[in-house]
């Protein structure tokens, strides 16, 4: 089980997609810099049961096509269950890590994956530079260019 702050519509997260985004409190990183240390508290937000979950997707499914999870893989088993449940939605999944490698069992169940702690020096995925790497699983892409302006290239 994992506590999730109120679900929001973004477009830019997952390139070419509308999605349903949870942002997962509680985790165990710790990255120096961090831009979001009020979610590391788990106790923040309130528990996202599958119920509640369902819910959300019944109510969001028609104007989303993508459902991305900022964190959580640190309860394995509650996400997994909620990424199934989005692809019963027939929705592409999403989960930003902070990890470099996230495990097998999660990877199988997503489409796309950002990996990578947060480096204040190397900067996000607008930043050329940076560490992080954001995939489209199913063709082994990588897509950070399409998170940086063409002048950076
Ligand atoms: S992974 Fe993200 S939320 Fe977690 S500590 Fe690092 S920057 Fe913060």
């Amino acid at each position: 089980m994992f506590n999730t702050l109120p679900p929001k519509i973004v477009f830019q997260e997952v390139p070419d997609h509308v999605s349903l985004a949870f942002l997962i409190t509680g985790c165990p990183l710790r990255c120096k810099g961090c831009h979001s240390t009020d979610s590391w508290n788990k106790l923040k937000g309130k528990p996202l049961t599958k119920s509640s979950y369902i819910s959300y997707l019944n109510r969001y499914h028609s104007f989303i096509n993508c459902v991305v999870f900022f964190g959580g893989e640190w309860a394995s088993p509650a996400l997994i269950e909620k990424l199934l449940i989005a692809k019963d939605f027939k929705l592409k999944t999403c989960l930003y890590s902070g990890l470099e490698q996230v495990p097998v069992q999660i990877l199988t169940l997503l489409d796309f994956v950002k990996v990578g702690p947060w480096q204040r020096k190397r900067g996000g995925l607008t930043d050329k530079n940076t560490n992080q790497r954001f995939y489209d699983l199913n063709s082994g892409k990588c897509l950070n260019f399409k998170f940086q302006s063409p002048n950076q290239q």
